[in-house]
Order: C-alpha cells, then sequence, then structure tokens
C-alpha cells in the first residue's frame, strides 16, 4: 500500500508519531484483504469477555467456502478441532486453501454452509470487533513502516506500556536488537524496515500481534524466507508463547512444522490427515511426500544441499 504512494508513506509516518491514526491502522494487512465487512449479532455474546486472556479454541465443522464470483470450491466440508493452547501447523500444497482458513477464522468471508467456533460458540454470535482484537495475524513480509521500533510495535496500541513492550521485545526474541541499537526502541528502522533483517521484521511484526494479548496467533508462511538461524529465532518465539496463546501456523518448514503439537494435511480442500510429525511419517504418503521434498526439508540441509552443489 505504502510503497505504490511514497508521499502517502512519509505522510502516515508522521501520523503513527502523533498516534493520531494509530488504532485506524492496526491491521494494515487485513485491509488489504478484506472484501466484505459481516455484520456484528445485535446482541453479541459475552464469551470472550468472560476469559479475557485465555488461549482460544477454535472448531471447524464441515466448512464448506467458495469465494464469491464463479471461482471453484475452496473447501469441501472441512473438519477439524484446534485445543486450546499449544500449536498446531497447517501444511499442503499450494493452493490447498490453508490460508482461507484464516481468512474464515476472522471472518474476512462467510462459509456458505458448516460452523467455525470459537470455544465452542460460532464465531456469527460473537461481537466481530472483540473476536478480531482476540486474534493476531502475521503473514509473510507482514509490513513494517518507517519510523522507530516503538512506532512499529505500538501501530493499534498507542498506550503501551514500557513493561508491556519490553514483554513483546522479550517474547519476540528483540531485546538483542534493541539493546545493541544506538536509540533502543526509538531507533529509526528506515523506509520499510530495510534497517532490519528479514528476520528482525518478521519479530518486529510477531512482537506487535503479541502487544494485544491474542488468545490465538495466526502466521503464515512467515518462517518461509528466512534463514536457517533467524527460522530457528523465531520458532523459539513460538514455543515460548503457546502457553498464553493458540499458536495456528501455515508452514513449509519441516524444522518449524516437526515441533507442532498437531499437524493438519490439507490437500485441494480437503483434510487429509492430522497428527504428529511422526504419525503423520507413517500413515499419509502426501506428508511423506512433502517431507522429502525440498518444500518441508529443513534450512541446514537446503543449505548443506545447495552447498553441495556448490562444491
Ligand atoms: P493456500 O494458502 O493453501 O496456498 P489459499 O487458501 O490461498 O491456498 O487458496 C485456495 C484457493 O482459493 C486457490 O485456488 C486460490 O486461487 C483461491 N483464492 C485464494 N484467495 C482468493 C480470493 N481472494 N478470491 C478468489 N479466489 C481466491
Ligand atoms: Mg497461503
Amino acid at each position: 500500500l505504502f510503497y505504490l504512494v511514497p508521499p502517502l508513506g512519509a505522510l502516515v509516518t508522521a501520523m503513527i508519531r502523533f498516534n493520531v491514526v494509530a488504532a485506524a491502522m492496526s491491521r494494515v494487512s487485513e485491509l488489504l484483504r478484506l472484501r466484505t465487512e459481516p455484520e456484528s449479532p445485535v446482541r453479541p455474546a459475552p464469551v470472550l469477555s468472560d476469559r479475557a486472556a485465555a488461549p482460544a479454541s477454535l472448531t471447524f465443522q464441515d466448512v464448506v467456502f467458495r469465494y464469491p464470483g464463479d471461482g471453484p470450491v475452496v473447501h469441501h466440508g472441512i473438519s477439524f478441532d484446534i485445543p486450546a493452547a499449544g500449536m498446531t501447523a497447517f501444511v499442503g500444497p499450494s493452493g490447498a486453501g490453508k490460508s482461507t482458513v484464516f481468512s474464515l477464522i476472522e471472518r474476512f468471508y462467510e462459509p456458505q454452509s458448516g460452523t467455525v467456533r470459537m470455544d465452542g460458540r460460532d464465531i456469527h454470535e460473537l461481537d466481530l470487533g472483540e473476536l478480531r482484537a482476540a486474534i493476531g495475524y502475521v503473514e509473510q513480509d507482514a509490513p513494517v513502516l518507517a519510523g522507530t521500533i516503538r512506532d512499529n510495535l505500538c501501530i493499534g496500541m498507542p498506550y503501551a506500556t514500557e513493561e508491556e513492550l519490553r514483554r513483546v521485545v522479550d517474547q519476540a526474541r528483540l531485546g538483542e536488537l534493541v539493546d545493541r541499537l544506538p536509540h533502543g526502541l526509538d531507533t529509526e528502522v528506515g523506509h520499510r524496515g530495510t534497517k532490519l533483517s528479514g528476520g528482525e521484521r518478521q519479530r518486529v511484526a510477531v512482537a506487535r500481534a503479541l502487544l494485544r494479548r491474542p488468545r490465538l496467533l495466526l502466521l503464515d508462511e512467515v518462517t518461509s524466507q528466512l534463514d536457517a538461524r533467524n527460522e530457528n529465532a523465531l520458532r523459539e518465539v513460538i514455543t515460548g508463547i503457546t502457553a498464553q496463546t493458540t499458536v495456528v501456523v501455515v508452514a513449509h518448514r519441516l524444522s518449524t512444522v516437526s515441533t507442532a503439537d498437531r499437524i493438519v494435511v490439507m490437500d485441494g480442500g480437503r483434510i487429509r490427515a492430522v497428527g504428529t510429525h511422526e504419525e503423520l511419517l507413517s500413515e499419509d504418503a502426501l506428508y511423506r511426500e512433502l517431507a522429502a521434498t525440498q518444500m518441508l526439508l529443513p534450512v541446514s540441509e537446503l543449505e548443506a544441499s545447495a552447498a553441495r552443489i556448490g562444491d
């Protein structure tokens, strides 16, 4: 959005400084994905406020979905359970419908039939604002804007305290970086965060999501472009937060996926299998195939094989 209209980027940066529009911009990438704005029920169920900070559970039951227009059916009646806390990974070929699962959870689209439940409640019964406030979402190339690290963390949370900022900096393993920078949290990150590495940008985006204490954190291919060291760091971040928030990842890296508590294998809009890495290796041919190809190879092995080719 901002790099398409460079003067707007500068203006927006200035406005973030004054925290004027910070809340409105809380989820730049979501706005880009947004197609329809579903209505909240007139008297929403109070379920989220009962258990404000607890990790959420999630259930899909016979969900059938196709995007508006005359495209193909994306989900052919999918059902699965994601228990509260822990880490669940979705794997499968491109186009399987993994990212669309996230869009349905956030109610960017409505399924044609079937039910999506959070903590056993149909998400249609929940206030839309509360539902989305309970969910953190980070994608590959999550936007980091010009401004300071603090500006970037506080998008949508202009009144975050120093303690809260320190908490998410630690959780996202950014402490070392922040301590090393000349002005700490108040160091400028450059246009679109170019003074940070790809891994640091991803962790800033995760820290930003964690500042809102999400009950459910959705990470879509956040490790896909990272080198082994940065992928490792982000994996540690994920395992460090699964007691406080339910983490759902879409991932290609075997090293990311194999530490998940459960893995859901999707193909062509259907759930093929659910299990741990070991269970799926012995039970599911597609998972074995994915694991054997580059797509699910650990980064270290990819680098090792690249090095061998170079020899
Ligand atoms: P994955 O994340 O597993 O690669 P997606 O959920 O992104 O798969 O996409 C599933 C299918 O839905 C694909 O055929 C894709 O082309 C289609 N699709 C994704 N997003 C949209 C959209 N906004 N409008 C129409 N079709 C879409
Ligand atoms: Mg996707």
